[in-house]
């Protein structure tokens, strides 16, 4: 029996901080879609008002799409804003001297994304992603193996997003151990040094997918094994795996007869939305949290039902300093189920096939900057 909260009464002011804080009273997985419904109704009810008093840019593009932020909505007809709107322009809910730290992402061509933390959302997102990371990981931090060179995150001319989640990434771990050389040779002393040390209980491992399928697969196969007590955590690189026509079961079926890992999670989630990311689970699906929720949309921006795929929708319960709550991504996905999956975790659950032909999403971010 799960007790939910008691969530604050209706008094008209709304505070984004301790709304979300009670929601971390509960196991990240926990809340069924009867339970969430009026909480995510709330609180992003509370935030589309919130930012559209705060962001100029934010409560033009409501006008324009004649959407009134003050009547009640349903969460799905909250207007959503292309993802790439943020390397567009720089949208913010706070004053400047309240940002904390900004947030860029690697930017596949052209301008990265520019989010602006304030220091309530930055503390929201490393609490939440605890949260959920330790959902997988157990709540003691494990001996981590990363699956990159020292010098990703030594040097800070470099810094992208691989260095950027190592780093968060890190927080999870102890005896944080390199797998790669600065040569991005695969570091085989070094790791039959750290499985020799740890191998025989639980540990982690985490690298961007694409390092995990190069230089531990690719160019290692064969030189590491013993890891059946490893516990993988992957994102990322997804898309140059499509290039190469490797799917996320071929990808883990050779993980598991190359190395012995059988723990493989992929995680998906966007910079605009940092924190409230979707785990994949044993079942090998993605999942929404208590504070994440995801819709896909069809051509014509209509809801498709489950199983029918189109473009991915992100709702994440964090952004309080930049109007980044409701956003459409270019991925391509399909809402599989809710609230039964053989894992056991409550939520929707989704599929992610990939990026989109850029071209089709353009028009509509385009739409939204020009009448911004
Ligand atoms: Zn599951």
């Amino acid at each position: 029996m799960v007790t939910v909260p008691k969530f604050q009464e209706q008094t008209g002011h709304f505070d984004h901080a301790s709304e979300v804080a009670d929601l971390l009273a509960v196991a990240p997985y926990e809340l069924d879609k009867g339970q969430k419904g009026p909480v995510f109704d709330r609180i992003t009810q509370g935030l589309t008002r919130h930012h559209a008093a705060n962001c100029t840019e934010y409560a033009n593009m409501l006008r324009l799409l004649k959407f009134d932020a003050d009547e009640e909505h349903a969460l799905e007809d909250v207007p959503f804003l292309p993802a790439r709107l943020f390397k567009l322009l720089d949208l913010k809910s706070v004053a400047p001297d309240a940002v904390h730290r900004v947030l860029t992402s690697s930017g596949t061509g052209g301008q990265p994304s520019r989010i602006s933390l304030d220091a309530p959302t930055a503390a929201l997102q490393t609490r939440v992603l605890t949260r959920i990371v330790g959902d997988f990981l157990g709540k003691s931090r494990l001996p981590m193996l990363v699956i990159d060179a020292p010098s990703t995150i030594r040097d800070r001319t470099r810094f992208n997003a691989r260095a950027a989640g190592i780093m968060g990434f890190s927080m999870f771990g102890r005896n944080i151990t390199y797998a790669l050389n600065d040569d991005m040779s695969l570091d085989v002393d070094g790791v039959v040094a750290f499985l020799e040390r740890h191998g025989q209980a639980p540990f982690f491992m985490f690298g961007f997918t694409f390092m995990v399928y190069q230089h531990l697969l690719g160019a290692g196969a064969g030189r590491v094994r013993g890891l059946e007590n490893g516990i993988l955590i992957h994102g990322g690189g997804w898309k140059k795996l499509v290039d190469l026509a490797i799917d996320n079961e071929a990808f883990k079926q050779r993980l598991k007869d190359e190395t012995g890992l059988g723990r493989v999670h992929n995680y998906y989630g966007l910079v605009e939305q940092t924190g409230s990311i979707f785990m994949e689970c044993e079942a090998g699906h993605m999942h929404c949290s208590n504070f994440s929720d995801v819709m896909i949309r069809d051509a014509d921006f209509q809801l498709c039902p489950n199983g029918e795929r189109g473009l991915i929708e992100l709702v994440s319960l964090l952004p309080g300093s930049y109007p980044g709550h409701v956003l459409l991504t270019e991925d391509e996905g399909a809402v599989i189920g809710e609230d039964d999956c053989s894992c056991g975790r409550k939520g929707k659950y989704f599929q992610v096939y990939g990026r989109v032909a850029k071209a089709e999403v353009r028009g509509c971010s385009d739409a939204y900057a020009s009448a911004s």
